[in-house]
């Protein structure tokens, strides 16, 4: 008798930049003959249900587990299981901090279910001990690629913000393969030292720790895309890792799928938009979306509008979040598709009439633009994001910065001006410049599908990582 499949268990946070990339990596094992189940909370299910019913349907061994997330019970509002559902940014920690309430219930699922693996997010900072007790490997995913840990791990080690004098003067990060300069404004506050932002500086440590205990981490990213920074955190940080990535091309989906991630409906019905976009010429349109948490403080919209008039014969499509307001008369002025609300991300980065993303440089986000070879305008917010940029602009150089230079979670004293978005975006939409953006873009697009085709990095990661875990399962059995 044929021994049982490996069955390996996922537990994405509940964001959409996470659950997203982990529900395609879920799916991508279950194409290898990997049984997947995903665990989640009853109002996350229904944002990536649909396609994992439809994979299940058509003979793959994956199936979504619901698990039951006492928010009330952890402090937080009634029906807030998700990042997008926090209307304060002091609700942050305390949601991450909830994490916990899953550490029970989670372990007694995998016990019964005699799981051989679990593949847990960043913020399940207990998984790692969990899985010890049940001698299995724990995979750890974090939603960034290697670029971002390399330089938080470089800043960390050579204590780099303990002797900066201004917080305007670009330094230069040590120890890295190329020249970063970064302003202390644009780090996260537990990254600068900054003593009020303690709750998140405590949980970077245990989330660190679980890491570094963990059995290996898997990326969505690939080799190619960032050698100098995979090469930093095998050798460097000493640190096991699968580069799996764009994990947004393993399932080769098609439309229906692309149009399908991260909610149940997306605010433009698919064929609209794609007809809208059937009706402009290639590479002629700017995608403008800044990802599904970050917020843009309440004047930018208005610099943006402002950028989007006076550059006039750009077309582009701009999703706006409930809340934000456009200037009176604007849509009708300009010759844009404006989307309130969900957009189908995927689907529209991947049509030829895309010629740009003014992104807030999300990881996610970031790697769909590479693996649509589509050139950014780069706008980062908080979260990682300043530290995508760089690898986007200084390194990769398939981005030009609108010149963000504040983290924050909230509103911002310093308004990105609609001078420097329209100097922005003419530079990666029109001219000389754009073309060699676009042609190193594409460079590295076609390395990100090689990357997952038979015998390219990514493909040749995944295979040797469900070797070691199938002769792990041989072992114990
Ligand atoms: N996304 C989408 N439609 C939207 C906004 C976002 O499909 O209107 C998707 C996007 O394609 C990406 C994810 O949501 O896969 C956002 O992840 P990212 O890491 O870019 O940013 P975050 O939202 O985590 O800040």
């Amino acid at each position: 008798m044929d021994p049982p499949p490996l069955h390996v268990v996922f537990l994405p946070f509940m964001a959409q930049g996470h659950m997203i990339p982990i529900t395609d990596m879920a799916r991508l094992f279950a194409r290898r003959g990997v049984k997947s189940t995903i665990i989640t909370t009853p109002l996350n299910a229904p944002l990536f249900s649909g396609k994992i019913r439809r994979d299940a349907q058509l003979g793959l061994p994956i199936e979504t587990h619901v698990i039951e997330f006492p928010c009330v019970e952890a402090g937080l509002p009634e029906g807030c299981e998700n990042v997008s559902a926090i209307k304060s940014p002091d609700l942050l920690i305390p949601f991450f901090k909830a994490m916990a309430v899953f550490q029970r219930p989670v372990e007694d699922l995998l016990r019964n279910w005699r799981a051989d693996c679990i593949v847990a997010d960043v913020v399940f900072t207990w998984a790692t001990e969990t899985a010890g007790t049940l001698c299995i490997p724990r995979l750890f995913f974090n939603g960034t690629g290697s670029f971002v840990v390399s330089v938080l791990h470089a800043l960390k080690v050579h204590e780099t913000c303990n002797g900066l004098e201004s917080d305007s003067e670009p330094f230069l990060v040590p120890g890295l393969p190329h020249e970063i300069r970064l302003i202390k404004t644009q780090l996260p506050p537990f990254v600068r030292g900054d003593q009020s932002d303690s709750g998140i500086r405590e949980l970077r440590e245990a989330m660190e720790e679980s890491e570094v205990n963990c059995f290996g981490t898997v990326l969505n990213s690939f080799h190619e895309l960032e050698p100098g920074y995979a090469e930093y955190y095998r050798k460097v940080m000493g640190r096991k890792a699968w580069l799996i990535g764009p994990l947004s091309l393993g399932n080769k989906d098609g439309t229906e799928e692309k149009a399908e991630r991260g909610d149940v409906v997306t605010s433009i019905d698919e064929r609209e938009c794609l007809r809208w976009l059937d009706a402009r010429e290639p590479n002629s349109v700017l995608y403008i979306c800044f990802g599904s948490t970050s917020y843009i403080s309440d004047s930018q919209p208005c610099e943006i509008a402002g950028a989007l008039e006076s550059f006039e014969e750009l077309s582009f499509i701009w999703v706006v979040k409930k809340g934000e307001s456009l200037p009176e008369g604007f849509e009708e002025r300009t010759k844009g598709l404006v989307i309130r609300g969900w957009a189908p991300q995927v689907l529209i980065l991947d049509h030829g009439a895309i010629g740009g993303f003014m992104t807030h440089c999300g990881w996610n986000s970031t790697l769909e633009a590479v693996a649509a070879g589509v050139p950014m305008v780069t706008w980062p917010l908080q979260a990682e994001q300043f530290l995508n940029e760089k690898l986007v602009t200084d390194v990769l150089k398939i981005g030009v910065g609108v010149g963000a230079q504040e983290w924050s979670r909230g509103e911002r004293k310093i308004v990105v001006g609609r001078e420097d978005i329209e100097r922005a975006m003419t530079r990666v939409m029109v001219g000389e410049e754009a073309e060699e953006l676009r042609g190193r873009t594409r460079k590295l697009q076609k390395m990100a599908v090689k990357a997952n085709e038979e015998g390219g990095s990514s493909n040749s990661d995944l295979k040797s990582l469900l070797e070691e875990l199938k002769s792990l399962k041989d072992k114990k059995l």
